[in-house]
């Protein structure tokens, strides 16, 4: 029995890929390469890849890796924000 595949709901051009999860046609390097599957590729773009891994690290990440890195991103935002304020005078 053939292995029904999912029709795109637009036309999608040669070189590009429907994205099942958001909705768009992204060229075929917008998806991770995935040898067991059909085409090789993700069925979902790298985009939609990242949202999922995201989600699951906000899920699974033990409370002290997350408060370490919101703790480094605390000090990146006050350097960055300093490097600003210095770059940011008035030059007129
Ligand atoms: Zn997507």
């Amino acid at each position: 029995m053939p292995f029904m595949r999912k029709e795109p709901p637009v036309p999608v051009p040669q070189g590009s890929k429907f994205c099942f999860k958001c909705s768009k046609v992204h060229l075929v390097e917008a998806f991770a390469v995935d040898n067991s599957k059909w085409d090789r590729r993700r069925p979902c773009c790298r985009s939609c890849d990242v949202a999922r891994w995201s989600t699951y690290y906000a899920e699974r990440m033990p409370q002290e890796v997350l408060q370490r890195r919101r703790r480094n991103w605390k000090a990146t935002k006050a350097r960055l924000e300093t490097g600003l304020k210095r770059e940011g005078s008035p030059h007129a």
